[in-house]
């Protein structure tokens, strides 16, 4: 067995032996995460920006070791594609194979710089701000969505949430990074999720948020704080209120515990789904009057009332009834 070096190609010609090497010429090798455009690149762990001293170090020492280990881990653990579930990918190759991210129903530009929601309908307009942003409707700084709530996506979070499949949480991560724009991600110093109440908390058994939240937090090298904001009173779900009694819904549900250590901080709310935004407001405003300095929001799937969703089949119709029986 070679040592996998660069220079060594002469016996590498193909299946492990080339997978390593390739791990290995791409131990450094970073991207960049593009708000718009064709989301071609690779979908991995290794796909976050490269923001801090401790990434570039570990670029020095760390990653021809961590370039073997993954090359091991092809070999050994191939992964299921989170999308068609019926192709195996190489760990390099990260959770969603080519074809399933083309399909995937991106959110891109042109939307409002400030909630993100993209302008379907006018393909061509620059990006501008929508009618509620406008009208001053929401607290927090930005928001960002990855996909729009629909398809595969859809299903997957429904199955995170309702089903407790967990293993979804990393392919939903690669969707979060991708939506994060990187002048964003050097205004955050801290991670919070979206709370859910104690109660909620307790019949599920944990917080798809917090779950998405740590995640992300961990790649991006960021503290994550779980307790800081909490979510005081149990809530209807927000999709089928009117604007007003969506706010009704959410006013007063949030609160925090310790508002000195959001003194001047710049905080990426991390949720699953953006339905109304009502929800990511709501604890933006709470946050900012405790004292944080801004409020980023993200989130892996937005849904877009204007457009059709084209799911189908009884799995689909399962998770439906299981997400309005027990509310978000
Ligand atoms: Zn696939
Ligand atoms: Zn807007």
């Amino acid at each position: 067995m070679g040592t996998g070096h660069p220079h060594e190609k002469r016996a590498v010609r193909g299946g492990w032996a080339r997978r390593l090497t390739g791990r290995l010429k791409n131990g450094v090798a970073s991207f960049r995460m593009k708000r718009s455009g064709r989301r071609d690149l690779p979908n991995d762990a290794a796909s976050v920006p490269e923001t801090s001293p401790r990434r570039l170090e570990r670029t020095i020492f760390g990653e021809p070791l961590r370039g073997l280990g993954n090359a091991l881990l092809d070999l050994c653990l191939p992964r299921m594609c989170a999308g068609c579930g019926e192709k195996w990918l190489p760990h390099h190759e990260g959770f969603w194979c080519e074809d399933c991210r083309d399909a995937l129903s991106w959110i891109r530009s042109p939307l409002c710089p400030q909630c993100g929601r993209p302008f379907l309908k006018s393909p061509s307009s620059p990006d501008h701000l929508c009618g509620e942003c406008l009208l001053d409707a929401f607290s927090f700084d930005t928001a960002r969505s990855a996909v729009q709530h629909a398809g595969v996506v859809r299903r997957r979070i429904h199955q995170l949430k309702f089903g407790a499949q967990l293993h979804w949480v990393p392919p939903l991560v690669v969707l979060l990074l991708q939506a994060l724009e990187q002048e964003c991600l050097s205004r955050i110093d801290l991670v919070l999720p979206v709370p859910l109440h104690v109660h909620r908390l307790r019949e599920r058994g944990f917080n798809q948020a917090g779950l998405l939240a740590k995640a992300l937090a961990r790649r991006l090298e960021l503290p994550v704080q779980y307790d800081l904001l909490l979510r005081k009173h149990r809530t209807q779900p927000q999709t089928r209120l009117h604007r007003t009694q969506r706010l009704q819904n959410v006013r007063g549900a949030f609160g925090v515990s310790r508002p000195h250590e959001l003194e001047g901080r710049k905080i990426l709310l991390v949720d699953d789904v953006f339905t109304t935004g009502t929800t990511l407001s709501e604890c933006a405003k709470v946050l900012k009057e405790s004292g944080a300095a801004s409020v980023h929001a993200l989130t892996v799937s937005r849904a877009l009332p204007d457009v059709r969703q084209h799911d189908s089949g009884s799995g689909e119709q399962a998770w439906d009834t299981a997400a309005k029986r027990v509310l978000a």
